[in-house]
């Protein structure tokens, strides 16, 4: 289906980049598993690492749909989409200013990967935009920024940051995979590329591996050509799972944004918990950014236990909510940062980066509220 006016987001999800089964006219996409295409007589040369085979070609519709960006690629993995694009625009001697608090992974690439290639990169020292602006080079190339960031919801002014770079003709990127295309779409505020791990939000199931990139034609097109090099490529069934579980992104991503504000205030309100990190908190120090950027403030909230509550007895006593290494499935999830994302730092890097040890990063699945709320006093109870 061509979209010819705006359409909804829903009807967006559902239609948007269909391939028609044009010869048994059956509901959904087919398959197209073809490693090889014929050469003479057509336009396009397809093959599955060029990223253009029928399935991929249309779920990128999807996606460019989604983001409000003239085009996207998808990808093996939310790091094959990241490390693509930024080697795409890079070359020896440009220069990188990356935000303090990002994906571990992000941050893992980059200083393992860059100094390989001579490429310089400065962490700046929180969100504010002065603090990018400070480390502005001769030779800068990209501001890189994650909002809402993991794992205190930090929110970068995509606005403010998308001014400074033009004034200086830097190119921007954003890591959008928190917010997910339904609660913020960084094109509209001037952000150049857009990120994300497909196989957060957009998947939803916990069960495919994924990542995409949305911006202009001529943005993609640079990466393309970066990126079949690195051959990345995502299957042809997983595309086709991942066109799947598209269809609900919207019902899904609203009921787990309506479900985690919810949960927050619930977190706020009992004596059970001191700081709650949630952007759609009036108390989160960034509230009117995220209310002026962002379309709802998301499912993913971060708590701190009262002092003296165990963080992963608590979490072993939760019995519909799993402990888990990843986010933003269906089912409800925890994770303690001091436990795995930040385990290798020591206890004064972990505090001065605002990490406590019962601070419990959460992210809200679509269950009942009732329901997480009841599960989560029940494994309070033998703890207090
Ligand atoms: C998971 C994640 C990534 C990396 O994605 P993979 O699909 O695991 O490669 C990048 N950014 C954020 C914010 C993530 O949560």
């Amino acid at each position: 289906m061509k979209a010819t006016k705006k359409l909804g987001t829903n009807t967006t999800c559902v239609h948007i980049g269909e391939v028609k089964d044009e010869k048994f006219k059956g509901a959904i996409s087919p398959i197209y598993m073809a490693t090889s295409y014929a050469f003479d007589g057509v336009d396009v040369k397809r093959y599955p690492r060029y990223l253009n085979t029928p399935n991929q070609e249309m779920l990128c519709k999807k996606i460019a749909a989604l983001e409000n960006t003239e085009d996207a690629l998808i990808f093996s993995s939310g790091m094959a989409a990241i490390s693509a694009a930024m080697l795409a625009f890079l070359k020896r001697g440009d220069h990188v200013i990356i935000q303090q608090v990002i994906y571990g992974g992000t941050y893992n690439f980059v200083v393992s990967e860059f100094d390989k290639y001579g490429i310089e990169y400065s962490f700046t020292e929180s969100d504010k935009v002065d603090d990018f602006t400070y480390l502005i080079k001769e030779n800068t190339k990209i501001l890189y920024i994650e909002t809402p960031s993991n794992p205190l919801l930090g929110i970068t002014d995509m606005a403010a940051i998308a001014n400074i770079a033009k004034d200086h003709n830097i190119l921007t990127m954003i890591d959008n995979t928190f917010a997910s295309p339904i609660n913020q779409n960084p094109i509209d505020y001037g952000i150049d590329i857009i990120l994300h791990s497909a196989t957060k939000y957009m998947g939803g199931h916990s069960d495919i591996s994924a990542g995409a990139v949305a911006a202009s034609k001529e943005h993609i097109e640079q990466i393309w050509k970066t990126a079949i090099n690195f051959g990345g490529n995502l299957s042809e069934q997983t595309v086709w799972l991942l066109e799947r579980s598209l269809k609900t992104l919207n019902l899904r991503v609203k009921e787990q944004t309506k479900n985690a504000q919810i949960m927050a205030e619930y977190f706020v309100s009992s004596p059970n918990f001191d700081k709650v990190y949630y952007p759609g908190l009036k108390s989160h120090p960034q509230y009117k950014i995220a209310k002026k950027q962002m379309k709802g403030f998301g499912a993913m909230l971060s708590f701190e236990l009262k002092e003296g509550i165990d963080a992963m007895k608590f979490q072993n006593n939760l019995q519909l909510i799993k402990p888990s290494m990843s986010l933003a499935g269906v089912e409800s999830t925890t994770v303690s940062p001091t436990q795995t994302t930040h385990a290798l730092l020591t206890e004064e890097e972990r505090l001065e980066r605002g990490i406590k040890d019962g601070l419990i990063r959460f992210s809200v699945g679509i269950e009942e509220t009732e329901d997480l709320i009841a599960d989560i006093e029940q494994a309070l109870k033998s703890l207090l």
